[in-house]
């Protein structure tokens, strides 16, 4: 009796769910560069376990910090001591959490009972991979579901591809949740999924784009790190594979492409959520991906997802340096965010990743880019920080439906500048 009590306890042990009770998401706003190397040197503090949601740039941008309940007093004496304003996003992440759990157990009710698929509601890998099945089944002339290889945690990795016919046509590549917190890019890569299928051949703009080209989209780019997030640990970002001689799991698969890798915005520390990895495509997930962009060797236009901060963003990452391209994508972008923000007024900001938030290397739409896939641009959705990774679902068919018409926006212009 007692070596199953033991047993239990081991179990629970091994599968608890972490749990964040009484941490606090911080946002910053630095009133000088002394104050951003303040927080810099907060950053590379590794043993105060700080979760730097926006990293400091500078005094124009907010920071904003998950600091364990633990801490709290330690990292506000600190901001006190050297006059860094500061406010409270989150009081009790653990709260919003649960709250976020208990919808998600509601809607499954709700959803089991209908027989339908929520698009205004998280779901679990299993959930959204079976959709994908409806989907397909009920679009059989227009979409398929293709596998592109396995996770590290041997998961499949599926595109859906969009196609009314022709041999490797001219092709746009989107992707969610490489980040796999970031939990409103995957919920409107469904959304916006299901819009593609039910909206062709009613929509002409879309129906004559998808006479001439394909377009495939990655939902789960991360689904490890995805699988994670629902069982494990909600603040998960990396892959989840090993790294040899650390305790500590995952690359950041954004900082992982062959794209200035190992240089500047990305780390070197196995146990930090920016680690770049061992080598330029060390991740099997990004692998997957460059494999079948190259081998395709038609991509016009490759658009990657991504939250928060509101932001539409082209290459560089990895330097500062203008692209060739920089004042066609720069105009491109600005028409296609005017759309976006003509729905709700959300506002977003346009340009290089560089510039507009900081330098990071090995990010997917550099590499992109310098294969040659000039119209590359990278989202960040909703919102600009008051729930940060934890936005509530009834916010992703408002972002997925503006988002849309930005992307529609970007597609258009792509159809009519591929040929
Ligand atoms: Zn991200």
């Amino acid at each position: 009796m007692r070596g199953l009590w033991l047993l239990l306890v081991l179990v629970a042990a091994a599968t608890a769910e972490r749990r964040f009770i009484g941490d606090q998401v911080i946002r910053v706003n630095a009133e000088s560069e002394e104050q951003i190397q303040l927080l810099h040197a907060l950053e590379t503090e590794e043993t105060w376990e700080l979760d730097f949601w926006l990293h400091p740039v500078s005094t124009e941008l907010p920071v904003d910090i998950r600091v364990p309940s633990s801490r709290l007093s330690a990292v506000k004496e600190y901001l006190n001591a050297h006059n860094i304003p500061f406010s409270v996003m989150i009081s009790n992440l653990q709260e919003r959490l649960d709250e976020e759990k208990a919808e998600m157990l509601e809607n499954k009710i709700r959803e089991r009972s209908t027989r339908s698929f929520n698009f205004g509601a998280y779901h679990p890998l299993e959930t959204i991979y079976s959709w994908m099945d409806t989907l397909v089944a009920q679009h059989p002339n227009l979409v398929t579901k293709v596998e592109i290889g396995k996770s590290y945690e041997n998961r499949p990795m599926y595109v859906l591809k969009f196609s009314t016919g022709g041999n490797k046509r001219p092709a746009i590549w989107i992707d969610t949740g490489i980040h796999s917190r970031e939990w409103v890019s995957q919920a409107t890569g469904v959304w916006t999924a299901n819009k593609i299928a039910t909206d062709y051949g009613t929509d002409a703009s879309l129906t004559s784009l998808l006479k001439n080209m394909d377009i495939y989209m990655l939902l789960l780019a991360n689904p490890d790190g995805y699988a994670y997030t629902h069982s494990d640990n909600r603040m998960w970002r990396k892959t989840r594979s090993r790294n040899s001689g650390s305790m500590c799991r995952g690359v950041d698969p954004n900082r992982n492409w062959d794209a200035g890798f190992g240089g500047p915005g990305a780390s070197k520390n196995p146990c930090s959520d920016s680690y770049h990895g061992p080598a330029a495509h060390s991740e099997i997930e990004v692998k997957n991906v460059v494999n079948l962009i190259r081998s395709h060797g038609n991509f016009k236009s490759f658009i990657s997802v991504h939250a928060y901060s509101q932001l539409l963003m082209y290459p560089y990452g990895y330097t500062c340096r203008d692209v060739p391209d920089q004042p066609e994508l720069d105009s491109v972008g600005r028409a296609a965010m005017e759309k976006l923000t003509s729905l709700y007024g959300t506002r977003y900001k346009v340009g290089s990743i560089c510039k507009i938030i900081y330098q990071a290397s090995g990010g997917s739409i550099d590499w992109s880019y310098n294969l040659g896939i000039k119209y590359s641009y990278a989202f960040e959705l909703r919102d600009t920080g008051r729930y940060g990774f934890i936005l509530p679902a009834n916010q992703i068919i408002p972002t997925a439906s503006e988002t849309w018409l930005g992307l529609k926006h970007l597609m258009e212009y792509v159809h009519d500048h591929s040929y």
